[in-house]
């Protein structure tokens, strides 16, 4: 398991809008921020610079349950990990 724990009986999968990343969350709300590219904000910004915007990019695709959160779970690990791209 890669997103979510072993025991995880129910989840939500997301997709981001902005850089098209897929994943599971324990959270599930219809839309959250991405870890992928909504990450929390760099602290190290100049004064100069704009202040980030934390802004909401992943979309709940489905709820996930029971077995369906480990398919996905190994589904995305393995495309993460270079396995399969072709699912996607
Ligand atoms: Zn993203």
């Amino acid at each position: 398991m890669y997103f979510v724990p072993d025991d995880t009986e129910r989840c939500g999968f997301y997709e981001c809008e902005a850089c098209g990343s897929r994943f599971l969350h324990l959270q599930i709300g219809p839309i959250m921020v991405c870890p992928y590219c909504g990450e929390t904000p760099d602290m190290e910004i100049g004064p100069d610079e704009e202040m980030p915007v934390i802004e909401e990019h992943a979309k709940l695709c489905k709820v996930l349950q029971g077995e369906e959160v480990e398919q996905y779970d190994a589904l995305l690990s393995l495309a993460l990990t270079g396995g399969d791209y072709n699912w996607i």
